[in-house]
């Protein structure tokens, strides 16, 4: 079995493909009989099954009206308070946005539902405009859905249709399109970008994963969200509760967070990931190819000085020891997906490593997001971090180029004397700030860089020291 293999081959395949010979032929969003659930979670953020519920009222409503507007407000992702005869529509993205005031009335909920559209029209525009990104349409129809009939063979049903994007999910969506750039871009486009669909079906029916990075039938990179995956989600991560003494640090379970993930497999894309990187980088981040899939180095070791290995047991779903061809060796307990991330020699940032490609961007994902969440990801895993900082920074350089310098540098002529010369040098044109943006690369921002950088690293050999037995400060 070679599931993510497989799925990734297809995807290149489809995506540039599709890029080269244009809509007509790339018809098909191509679920083969080997396609299931591990090959799909490949490329997304899958936890099946894991949408939190949708939030409860905060206060028990007063009247129908009331009511009403809570309940047109949840199902918007938006707040609504109502005061003085007045409905006052908010959204919680970092601050709380103060987004219009309708009468408390029947007619106040019509005109607030003019308002919002009014707003979701805007801010998609907004974002149309500035990254060259793309939204599914009400109604639009996305691709045929596929299911397996009576006889178990796949084939495609009816219509899986999309919808517009609602005002929380945008802002999510603009806040990870800030953090990511220039990862919007399609490969080798100047001007087309990622679409963005959100699903009111699954692609594959009873298949739903949170969202996929995919080619859509026009061959261009999409993203799909699918129903009900933004549910219940802080629009940023600054809205979720950052608690380094939680297991896994953070959940980074918001919408921006989502979506930077999802861009991260487009980065993936475009530097080559599935055909030339990831076999250079697995070892780097932990990971050895079994051939037919990937094993978790453990900060273990047998006898002979190798790192123990462990793969996932799909009948378990835990880890289990195996041997570098992936065989299972007998008599070892098995580890969960908590233990297993403890054990790990190179620890993921989530829970979420089924193999080098998500481990990879879960850690961009945090990269980009900047600040602590940047900080915990080079203080628990540097190897994932180093891996991160570079490809990142290849595909910046790939897109907006390098800047030459004059430098002098100096060599002795033949009396031992010192002679003077400039040398053209080049280095990036930006870099990504320890915020997680970009930045034009100048002395002040590479230092403030490599400034925080030493802190978080001095922090974390500090830690580590204090919590030796013998302790230090
Ligand atoms: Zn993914």
């Amino acid at each position: 079995m070679k599931p993510s293999f497989s799925t990734r081959l297809w995807l290149l395949v489809a995506l540039v493909l599709c890029l080269i010979v244009g809509v007509s032929t790339c018809s098909t969003s191509p679920p083969n009989q080997n396609f299931s659930k591990e090959e799909l979670s490949d490329t997304c953020r899958g936890f099946v099954g894991a949408n939190p519920p949708a939030p409860e009222a905060k206060a028990k409503p007063s009247s129908e009206l009331e009511k009403q507007a809570r309940e047109f407000a949840g199902s918007n992702g938006i707040d609504v308070t109502a005061q003085n005869g007045k409905f006052h529509f908010k959204l919680k993205a970092g601050k709380e946005i103060a987004l219009f005031t309708t009468d408390a009335s029947a007619a106040g909920l019509k005109d607030a539902e003019k308002e919002l559209a009014k707003l979701v029209s805007k801010k998609k525009t907004e974002l149309e405009s500035t990254f060259g990104v793309s939204f599914s349409a009400d109604g639009e129809v996305v691709d045929q859905q596929w299911l397996k009939n009576a006889k178990g063979e796949w084939e495609q049903g009816a219509d899986v249709k999309a919808r517009l994007p609602r005002l929380n999910e945008l802002y999510g969506i603009a806040a990870a399109l800030y953090r990511a750039q220039p990862s919007h871009k399609a490969k080798g486009s100047p001007t087309a970008a990622i679409k963005f669909y959100f699903l009111t079906d699954d692609l594959t029916k009873g298949e739903r994963p949170l969202a996929t990075y995919r080619s859509n039938r026009n061959g261009a990179p999409a993203i799909h969200f699918y129903p009900n995956s933004t549910n219940g989600r802080p629009v940023l991560e600054i809205d979720a509760q950052f608690d380094p003494t939680r297991s896994m640090g953070h959940a980074y379970g918001s919408i921006e967070a989502l979506t930077l993930h999802e861009i991260s497999h487009n980065h993936q894309h475009v530097i080559d990931w599935w055909t030339v990187v990831e076999k250079d980088v697995a070892d780097e981040l932990g990971f050895v190819s079994t051939g037919e899939g990937w094993a978790v180095k453990a900060r273990t070791k047998d006898k002979s000085g190798n790192h123990h290995l462990y793969r996932k047991n799909d009948k378990t779903d835990k880890w289990m020891r195996c041997d570098p061809a992936g065989k299972e060796i007998a008599g070892q307990p098995e580890l969960t997906g908590a233990e297993m991330r403890k054990e790990a020699l190179n620890r993921p940032m989530t829970y979420y490593f089924p193999s080098p490609s998500e481990t990879y961007a879960e850690g961009v994902m945090v990269l980009r997001l900047g600040g602590v969440y940047r900080a915990s990801l080079l203080a628990e895993n540097p190897a994932l971090y180093a891996v991160a900082k570079r490809l990142d920074q290849r595909e910046i350089d790939q897109i907006y180029g390098k800047d030459t310098y004059l430098e002098w540098e100096s060599a002795l002529d033949q009396q031992g004397r010192p002679v003077w010369y400039q040398v053209q040098k080049e280095r990036s044109s930006y870099i990504r700030g320890s915020d997680g943006y970009l930045v034009k690369n100048t002395d002040a921002s590479r230092q403030a860089v490599a400034q925080y950088e030493q802190k978080v690293s001095d922090d974390a050999a500090r830690k580590k020291l204090s919590g030796t037995p013998k302790g230090g400060k």
